[in-house]
């Protein structure tokens, strides 16, 4: 099967170039008519002689993702892609003062298992390929009009299970003649599998990281998400400070705020402790109900003790903003409905 264009790296394009005999600065020719010019049609790649535009046609398609259904709201956008092969995923565009954000999903589907996710439900059917995460940027971008200025990796899947593609992806938006997305707008978000981590540390490039903790001990922690059995807060928490060491970026502990299941004082406190004078914040997530899943979310004066209680602890934290209720914008939610259709 043909590559995607979309699917390489700059530096990639440029063995490729060598590969067939040609110069390598042709590869930021390319990257040029892609993410600048935004051109999809290798015929209309100008400044190319025929010769190679044919060759690369040869070698490679710009096939892009498709957009199924999308659900609006004022500030956020929520869209399904039908991928080549017929399996759906999903992004999210979010509105906020300082910019757009996306959130891109990075598997269709899932093998973590967390018990109160959507996306968990439905086992993994592969991997996204670097293109398929590429482009829900670029068509979104499109089809609103708009420039995204920062990227959450936090949609269907989980990244680090898909470390490869992830990587490649990072390095694409990021290149200073793609997308041009800075390391500093970037967040991966992981339920927490260690090595990893560490391996994301020495990428060189320095991405904000985001922990799906959930609980405030084993015990807990192992009955919500199953990876904890493997990787234990204990260890997790390791990588965390030696990912604070080698980037210097601070991590975010995500919390997701369950009903009477994690969301007592005693946690709140157990939460602090643990994390008492490293350099994260917790952010506090109130939990999107959905239909096939029993958990139900804290009641708002639950979420505002548990915030007080970390704040008089000396944790800083915030309360997710909420955007997408309304629209089924939990991960999974729009790919589980059009599943059950
Ligand atoms: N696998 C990665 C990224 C995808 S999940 C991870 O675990 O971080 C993105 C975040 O949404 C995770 O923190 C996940 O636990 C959370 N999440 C899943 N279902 C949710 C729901 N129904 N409501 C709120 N947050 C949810």
């Amino acid at each position: 099967m043909k590559r995607n264009l979309y699917d390489l790296t700059r530096e990639e394009l440029e063995k490729y170039f060598e590969e067939i005999g040609e110069k390598k600065f042709k590869a930021l020719q390319v990257y040029e008519w892609l993410y600048q010019k935004r051109e999809v049609n290798i015929d209309n790649f100008s400044n190319i002689k025929k010769e190679i535009r044919d060759r690369l046609k040869e070698d490679f398609t710009t096939n892009f993702i498709k957009i199924e259904k999308k659900e609006e709201a004022e500030l956020v956008k929520k869209y399904l892609f039908r991928l080549h092969d017929d399996n759906f995923i999903e992004a999210v565009i979010m509105y906020h003062d300082y910019g757009n954000s996306i959130c891109v999903s990075s598997q269709v589907g899932c093998n973590m298992g967390c018990r109160f996710c959507e996306s968990g439900r439905q086992k993994k059917i592969r991997n996204l390929e670097a293109y398929e995460m590429v482009e829900q940027i670029l068509k979104v971008e499109e089809d609103l009009n708009i420039r995204i200025s920062s990227v959450v990796i936090m949609g269907i899947g989980e990244p680090l299970d898909n470390f490869d593609n992830i990587v490649r992806f990072i390095k694409i938006i990021n290149d200073g003649k793609g997308i041009q997305i800075g390391a500093r707008h970037i967040t991966l978000s992981t339920c927490g599998l260690v090595p990893k981590i560490y391996e994301l540390a020495n990428i060189g490039i320095q991405i904000n990281l985001a922990i799906s903790l959930h609980a405030s001990n084993d015990e807990l922690r192992s009955k919500l998400m199953p990876v904890n059995k493997v990787y234990s807060i204990g260890v997790l928490k390791q990588a965390i400070s030696d990912y604070l060491q080698v980037t210097s970026r601070r991590v975010t502990i995500e919390y997701v705020m369950l009903n009477n299941v994690n969301d007592r004082v005693s946690n709140a406190l157990e939460l602090a402790k643990l994390f008492k004078g490293m350099n994260i914040y917790v952010n506090l997530i109130p939990y999107n109900e959905t239909e096939a899943l029993e958990f139900k979310r804290s009641s708002k004066d639950n979420i505002k003790t548990f915030y007080d209680t970390l704040k008089k602890n000396g944790i800083n934290v915030t309360i997710r903003k909420e955007f997408g209720g309304t629209i089924k914008a939990a991960c999974g939610q729009l790919r589980g409905s059009m599943k059950r259709k």
